[in-house]
């Protein structure tokens, strides 16, 4: 008797002709993740199978599963040669730790394995009560649990009482490549992982202000970054110096269009940044409404000025939502530890609510605008996470 991990694919299934190249992505993703623990990965029909690892390992291979956009569920199963008698063992060892109402769910692949399946659910179910009868108890309708029995064609059957539902999704990089602008706030990341979650492959950009903002910001900002790279197979951050570009801004520009004009720069340094590396798609963790710069008259503002599509997958999302998400993934606490951020640096008293767009422009024309954004590409860090 042996254990194993069998790993549920989902929209995977709905794909038609690219079926092939979902699964091939999936399987790679799965590979990259778990390189480094010892154990077999096994690509069977619609499923894969994880076989031969320590024990003290199970523990970090789930977790790692989790993580993995494209994985609907996975059970942790015992394997053994297809014997009634084989199954029965397995079965009794996981219903040992269980009570409640259950019944016997067989799936039977190899036609030629007697009993059929119904028999085979039946005898099994009836053993099981003989055995833990002052437990245990058969409701077909609604049980507390299931003990499963894939019996498969190659003379080995599956037998599991637990499906665990993992992340779901798309695998990642099915949706093409985007660029996710990163701040050290709550939204930025959620966005990330959601966008993520859907299959985009991401890279990050941050725009940090020093010395007013501090390493301890920026060390934030790169925490964040690789939590948000656990669900994107790892991933690239590129940290751009915004200093000069508020410093202008404040110099020349009316205070109301501070953060008007800061956004629109942080879109045109992205969509540059963006068909450097190629992704396609620009990412943004705004909400409507949620504060001055996300009204529709804002984003308006700072959109013009790009070409490329910028997703914005929290636009309409409440901040109560986005925070259960951040909690999910583990970036929450880390998103509220004080630390100032390049927007809070110069914030205005009382910033443009609705900018109208040419008083913007007017204000704009006082600046360099093609300047600092070369000196801003001058000195772009790269972190690969
Ligand atoms: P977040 O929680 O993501 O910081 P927020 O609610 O604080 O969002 P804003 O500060 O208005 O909202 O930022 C809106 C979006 O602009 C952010 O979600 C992020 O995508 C981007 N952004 C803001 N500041 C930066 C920064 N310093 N570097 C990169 N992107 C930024
Ligand atoms: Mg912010």
């Amino acid at each position: 008797m042996e254990n194993a991990i069998i790993i549920r694919y989902c929209e995977i299934h709905l794909k038609g002709k690219n079926r092939g190249f979902f699964e091939k992505l999936l399987k790679e993703n799965i590979k990259r993740s778990l390189k480094g623990i010892k154990c077999d990965f096994i690509p069977m029909h619609s499923r894969y199978l994880i076989e031969n690892f320590d024990d003290s390992d199970y523990d970090l291979i789930v977790e790692k599963l989790h993580k993995i956009a494209g994985i609907h569920t996975i059970s942790k199963a015992l394997v053994v040669d297809s014997t009634f008698e084989n199954i029965f063992e397995a079965a009794k060892t996981l219903v040992a730790e269980k009570e409640g109402t259950f019944k016997v769910i067989t799936n039977r692949a190899d036609k030629t394995f007697s009993p059929n399946s119904m028999e085979t659910s039946r005898l099994l179910g009836g053993k099981l009560l003989e055995l833990f009868g002052k437990k245990i108890s058969v409701d077909v309708n609604e049980p507390s649990f299931c003990v499963y029995v894939d019996i498969r064609e190659d003379g080995k059957s599956f037998v599991y009482t637990d499906v665990e539902h993992c992340l779901s999704g798309m695998p990642v990089g099915s949706a093409g490549k985007g660029l996710l602008l990163i701040s050290g706030g709550i939204d930025s990341p959620v966005a990330g992982y959601m966008t993520a979650k859907r299959g985009m492959k991401l890279d990050c950009i941050h725009f940090h202000s020093f010395p007013y903002t501090g390493e301890a910001a920026k060390e934030k900002v790169i925490e964040l970054t690789k939590k948000v790279g656990e669900y994107n197979g790892g991933i690239n951050l590129y940290v751009v110096s915004f200093t000069h570009i508020q410093e202008a801004i404040h110099k020349h520009c009316p205070e109301e269009f501070m953060i008007t004009l800061m956004r629109r720069f942080m879109m045109r340094i992205a969509e540059r940044l963006a068909i450097q590396q190629g992704d396609q798609a620009i990412i943004t963790g705004e909400s409507l409404g949620q504060v001055a710069s996300q009204t529709i008259e804002s984003i308006t503002s700072s959109n013009s000025v790009v070409t490329m599509p910028v997703l914005r997958p929290l636009i309409a999302f409440d901040k109560i939502d986005i925070i259960e998400i951040a909690r999910k993934i583990d970036t929450y606490e880390t998103s509220i530890l004080p630390y100032e951020d390049c927007c809070t640096v110069f914030l205005p008293k009382f910033p443009a609510i609705k900018p109208n767009l040419e008083r913007v422009k007017k204000a704009e024309s006082k600046l360099d605008v093609e300047g600092l954004i070369e000196e801003a590409f001058k000195n772009v860090e790269k972190y690969v996470f």
